[in-house]
C-alpha cells in the first residue's frame, strides 16, 4: 500500500480565506483586528516565529504588533505589560513568545493573559474547557491535528487512537479531543515500556514526541491514519552517511517529523508529510483564535 498524503495546506488555505473575509468585514466597520506578540529579549528561535506571525497576519489582514520587553524585565514587569494588553480594547489576541529568560516563570505569565485573548489556547481556562468539549481557543497544534483528522470525514467512533507524547498543549489535549469522538485513546510517553506494542494497535496514530524516526514501519498497523506532529531539524547525509555540505561549506539540514515517512507510507492509509502536514494549520488556528475574539469584541 502507498499511503495517501494528508496535507494541511489545502485546509489551512480554506480557513485563512474565511479569516481574511471576516477581517475585511470588521475593517469595513472600522474595527481592526490585532494580534500582539510579547517578546522578552531577542532569543533567536522566537525572532523567527515573530517574523512568521507578522507575515501570516499580513496575509489575512490582521494587524500585528510586537511588544518588545527588555531581557532585564522582572516577573512583575512582565505581568504588568500583559495586564496592559488585556485592558487594551484594540488588542484581540496575545501571544507570549517562548522561551523566556530562565528566571521568569512562563506558566505564571501565560496564566496572566485574559483567556479571551489567549491566541495560542494555552491558558488553563481554555485547556480546561476541552474537558467539557468546548474547543474555542483550544491549543493551536492540538486543534490543528484534530481538524486535519476530522477533514477525512471518517467515523472515529470506537477507533483505537494512540497518541505518542503527553505534553500539556499537544499530546494531552489531542487525547481529550479524540475522546469526544468516542475513540478509545491510549497516550504513550517517555516511560511507556513497549511503544510498538501500543502503536501497532492504532487505527489512528498521532505522534508528538520530537524524536526523529521514532515510529518505524513495523510499529504501524496496516491501513492506519498517521498524523506526525514532530518537527525536527536533522543533518542531511549522503548514501555513505557523510554530512552533505551547503555552498558555504556548512552541514546542510532538513526538517523531518517523528515518523519514518519512507517506511511508514508503505503500510499506512493516510500519512501527514513533514513539512506541509500539521504545521501550516497550527499557525492558521492561532489566527482563527484572534479573529474569533475580534468578532466577539465587535458584538
Ligand atoms: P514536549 O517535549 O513537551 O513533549 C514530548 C513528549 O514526547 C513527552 O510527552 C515525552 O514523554 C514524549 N516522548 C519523548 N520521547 C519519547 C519516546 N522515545 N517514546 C515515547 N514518548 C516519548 O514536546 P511538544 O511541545 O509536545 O512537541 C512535540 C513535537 O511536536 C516536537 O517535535 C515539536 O517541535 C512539535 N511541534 C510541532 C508543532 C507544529 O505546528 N507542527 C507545534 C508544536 C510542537
Amino acid at each position: 500500500m502507498t499511503a495517501k498524503l494528508l496535507e494541511g495546506t489545502t485546509l489551512a488555505g480554506q480557513i485563512r480565506g474565511e479569516i481574511a473575509r471576516d477581517a475585511k468585514l470588521l475593517k469595513d466597520q472600522g474595527r481592526k483586528v490585532c494580534l500582539t506578540a510579547v517578546q522578552v529579549g531577542e532569543q533567536a528561535e522566537s525572532v523567527l516565529y515573530v517574523k512568521n506571525q507578522e507575515r501570516v497576519c499580513a496575509e489575512v489582514g490582521i494587524t500585528f504588533r510586537l511588544s518588545q520587553l527588555p531581557t532585564s524585565i522582572s516577573q512583575a514587569g512582565l505581568l504588568h505589560a500583559i495586564e496592559e494588553l488585556n485592558n487594551d480594547p484594540t488588542v484581540h489576541g496575545i501571544i507570549l513568545q517562548l522561551p523566556l529568560p530562565a528566571r521568569l516563570d512562563a506558566r505564571l505569565a501565560q496564566r496572566a493573559i485574559d483567556p479571551r485573548k489567549d491566541a495560542e489556547g494555552v491558558h488553563p481556562v481554555n485547556l480546561g474547557l476541552i474537558v467539557y468539549g468546548v474547543t474555542q481557543r483550544a491549543p493551536c497544534t492540538a486543534i490543528a491535528a484534530y481538524s486535519l483528522i476530522k477533514s477525512l470525514h471518517q467515523d472515529l467512533y470506537g477507533k483505537e487512537a494512540v497518541v505518542v507524547g503527553h505534553s500539556q498543549i499537544v499530546g494531552k489535549p489531542i487525547g481529550l479531543l479524540l475522546l469526544h469522538d468516542y475513540c478509545t485513546v491510549c497516550t504513550c510517553h517517555i516511560a511507556t515500556r513497549d511503544l510498538g506494542d501500543h502503536t501497532r494497535r492504532a487505527d489512528l496514530l498521532v505522534v508528538a514526541a520530537g524524536k526523529p524516526n521514532l515510529i518505524k514501519k513495523d510499529m504501524v498497523k496496516p491501513g492506519a491514519i498517521v498524523v506526525d506532529i514532530g518537527v525536527n531539524r536533522v543533518p542531511v547525509v549522503d548514501e555513505a552517511g557523510r554530512p552533505v555540505l551547503n555552498e558555504k561549506g556548512k552541514p546542510k539540514h532538513k526538517v523531518v517529523g517523528d515518523v519514518d515517512f519512507e517506511g511508514v507510507k508503505d503500510v499506512a492509509e493516510w500519512i501527514t508529510p513533514v513539512p506541509g502536514g500539521v504545521g501550516p494549520l497550527t499557525v492558521t488556528m492561532l489566527l482563527r483564535n484572534v479573529i474569533e475574539q475580534g468578532k466577539a469584541a465587535a458584538k
